[in-house]
């Protein structure tokens, strides 16, 4: 029963292999982008990918991903790109390794339940018009687009360890029947398979409706989402690294929550692996 529950990600996609089988699936690709032609989901131009080429190294490159705090992934100030610092000499001349990897003051200070975050971009414009048009307007196929540029912020950050479970930030059952779908779990899907980690879609609840965490002033946050998750099955938890995926990361309370309930239930680790985090005030 609990195999059922959990979806396995790891198919190939189809019976298409073999060189007839790439030959299908390369014609079927390219007839489908002669009837549907593509262009970036930023900027508009037309092409062949729904992100053009400028748009992804202006928004997503490197550059964003670099110098983060391994636990939280806000910026870190002060700290150079790994591009800067890599196996290139940087200003002063020496010869460096990679990055230290370094904590915010505030995780230092205060460490939350989680023990990694990783984001694909700064929740800014105009990214943050994609997330919109994922969670408010039914545009499902920039879940796809969200879990590729996440899957390329992992291989960019050699040093992340990969969990063995996924799963997204639940919605409650009222939120979830007005909105039709969970916009977590719609990047979970392909980010798991594009992992190959398993994703479980189920492995936590939301048991109390709360406000949205935006809604509410800062210093009320915590309280909103104080006991909003229940792990229905704490034996698929116990010992194990767990993923936490979501569309955008703000306060990080709603995680750290989450987190705290998955170490109640004996989770080992917990990674978050959000599309777009809000850059600190
Ligand atoms: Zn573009
Ligand atoms: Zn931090």
């Amino acid at each position: 029963m609990r195999g059922k529950l959990i979806e396995e990600t790891t198919d190939t996609g189809g019976a298409l292999t073999g060189p007839v089988g790439g030959l299908l699936r390369r014609t079927s690709a390219s007839v489908l982008r002669t009837l549907l032609p593509t262009c970036c989901a930023l900027c508009g131009q037309g092409g062949d990918d729904t992100l053009c080429a400028d748009c992804a190294a202006q928004f997503f490159g490197a550059a964003v991903a670099a110098a983060r705090c391994v636990c939280c992934a806000n910026p870190l100030p002060g700290a150079l790109a790994p591009a800067q610092h890599g196996e290139q000499f940087c200003a002063c001349k020496q010869q460096h390794g990679p990055p230290a990897r370094r904590l915010c003051g505030l995780c230092a200070a205060h460490p939350p339940a989680f023990d990694a975050t990783l984001t694909a971009a700064d929740y800014a414009t105009p990214v943050d018009q994609l997330v919109l048009q994922l969670k408010f307007g039914h545009r499902l196929a920039l879940a796809a687009l969200f879990a590729r540029l996440l899957r390329d912020a992992v291989s960019r950050q050699p040093g992340f360890a990969l969990p063995a479970l996924i799963c997204p930030v639940p919605l409650g059952p009222r939120r979830l029947a007005e909105r039709g779908y969970n916009q977590a779990l719609e990047i979970a899907r392909p980010l798991a398979r594009g992992l190959g980690v398993a994703l479980h879609p189920r492995l936590t609840a939301r048991v109390r409706e709360t406000t949205a965490q935006s809604s509410v002033a800062p210093e009320q946050r915590r309280r909103n989402i104080a006991g909003a998750f229940a792990v229905p099955d704490a034996a698929l938890v116990r010992g194990r690294h767990i993923g936490i995926v979501d569309d955008v990361m703000t306060s990080g309370g709603t995680l750290d929550e989450l987190a705290a309930t998955l170490k109640r239930h004996g989770a080992a680790r917990v990674s978050n692996l959000v599309f777009a985090r809000t850059p600190p005030r």
